[in-house]
């Protein structure tokens, strides 16, 4: 007799994981991508960037002192580097040196990258700083685009003009693209930052992704602990290279096989993902949320 309770109870466990698993998939996850940008000179407050989740990238100033350093430290934890490229403003803005203008020759763009990719190991791709005169020139751009085509690096557009060139020019020479959305910080007001936090999760909800920028800096840091803690069960946080279209030798791969092509997750992981993503788990996730006083971190 017990030994019958024993077994149909272990059937019904069975069964339920079952069902889990298979209410899993039917809920559709929004991807956020963070990148904070301006990485290697404020070791203190990029220290705390490096404790927040690991799908968070940083984007690595090549001059800056502690660029090797960091880059070394995210790669160690398995967070995804981008080479940040000072790009000419408009305007009289200070420079970083080593600054990408519209007017260099395509072996001083080749040079200058070179280095970039020196002093900032394990990059995957590359993200412009500033950049609002540069990224609106196609030709410079082109320039760009076949050096990171030549170190496969992918660009992520930071978007600093309406004017930019930067997609076409990385269609054009066969370099894998992504856009900002969001910059996070572009206020210093932790109620902005929140505010543009919020506005990334819906434009992720709304298109299935989106990209955030942020920077090193105190209220940002607050505001992404606070947001982070309490991200809404229904949006995954994503390297911003899971946002790529998949290479043409991939093309025949489903999405879900190109993402585990570039993390690899183990088994253990694809189960948590299939938990964290069940109906069942989400609802009562949103019943706790509801059950905590709404205004504690707002
Ligand atoms: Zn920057």
């Amino acid at each position: 007799m017990v030994g019958k309770i024993a077994l149909y109870l272990v059937r019904k466990s069975i069964c339920l994981l079952l069902i889990t698993l298979l209410l899993a998939d039917t809920v559709p996850a929004a991807k956020l991508s963070i990148v904070i940008d301006d990485v290697g000179y404020r070791l203190q407050q990029e220290n705390l960037i490096l404790r927040m989740p690991s799908a968070i990238a940083l984007a690595i100033l090549p001059n800056a002192p502690h660029a090797r350093l960091m880059a070394t430290k995210a790669h160690q934890q398995g967070r995804e580097v981008l080479i940040h490229m000072p790009m000419a403003p408009l305007g009289k803005h200070p420079q970083e040196r080593d600054t990408l203008q519209p007017a260099m020759t395509q072996s001083e763009i080749r040079r200058i990258i070179a280095n970039a990719v020196d002093r900032v190991p394990y990059a995957v791709g590359m993200n412009n700083h500033t950049g609002s005169a540069m990224t609106a020139n196609l030709a410079a751009m082109e320039k760009v685009m076949r050096v990171l085509a030549d170190y496969q690096l992918y660009f992520l557009d930071s978007r600093t003009t309406v004017e930019t060139k930067a997609v076409a020019a990385a269609v054009k020479q066969g370099v894998k693209v992504l856009e900002r959305k969001v910059f996070l910080d572009d206020s210093a007001n932790p109620d902005e930052i929140r505010f543009q936090f919020k506005r990334a999760i819906n434009l992720a909800r709304r298109h299935g992704a989106a990209i955030a920028i942020g920077h090193p800096r105190p209220a940002t840091i607050a505001v992404l602990q606070q947001m982070l803690s309490k991200l809404p069960a229904d949006i995954e946080l994503v390297a911003p290279s899971s946002l790529l279209p998949p290479s043409p030798q991939q093309s025949d791969q489903t999405p879900k096989d190109h993402n585990r092509l570039l993390h690899s997750p183990a088994w253990w992981d694809s189960l948590k993902h299939y938990f964290s993503h069940s109906l069942i788990i989400q609802t009562l996730q949103r019943y706790w949320q509801q059950s905590e006083p709404t205004d504690k971190n707002r």
